[in-house]
């Protein structure tokens, strides 16, 4: 009795868990106002992943058939590539901005490369920001701006490797910081 009590008690748990796995490292999950962040610490080095329906950089999601459409994607890359106006580590660490590069799966134009489709309609954008920093023992943090930039963008779920440790925090509107 004792056995077929535990025994699904276990398997129970165990599933459990592996989902929350697979849903904390799941890739492409594509909610409209809702984006990915993820975030490595290592070394003098930081690296900002940025994984986002294109829909809420936009307003659409597809290649640009109009002077305003093209004239907002032109002004969202030139956002994203200006990475300390979008993200602030913390200023005593010193991080300097390496390199930007923009992807999607949306023919988008303005150096923005081009990833294979899903054909389901829908795009998004993946973002990449490198970063080196001349003090990492100080780096304890970085505020993220994207939602000020970015309105169609309601809720941020980040991902934090550090050498810290792990964590999760979402970021909502009014709420910018993330901390390890
Ligand atoms: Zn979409």
């Amino acid at each position: 009795m004792k056995i077929h009590f535990l025994l699904p008690a276990g398997t129970a748990l165990a599933c459990a868990l592996a989902s929350l796995h697979t849903a904390a490292h799941e890739p492409g999950a594509h909610v409209h106002g809702v984006a990915e962040l993820r975030i490595v610490v290592d070394g003098s080095q930081l690296q900002l992943s940025l994984e986002s329906p294109l829909d809420n950089l936009l307003g659409f999601e597809h290649e640009p058939r109009t002077d305003v459409q093209r004239t907002t994607v032109r002004q969202m890359a030139r956002t994203l590539r200006d990475a300390g106006s979008v993200f602030t580590p913390t200023a005593a660490a010193q991080c300097h901005a390496t390199t930007v590069r923009l992807a999607s799966s949306a023919a988008l134009g303005e150096s923005i490369e081009t990833s294979a489709a899903d054909g389901d309609g829908h795009a998004d954008l993946d973002a990449d920001f490198s970063w080196t920093c001349d003090h990492p023992q100080a780096l304890t943090g970085v505020d993220v701006d994207l939602m000020r930039h970015f309105p169609g963008l309601r809720r941020l779920k980040v991902q934090v490797a550090a050498p810290s440790g792990q964590r999760a925090v979402d970021l909502v509107p009014g709420r910018r910081s993330v901390a390890w």
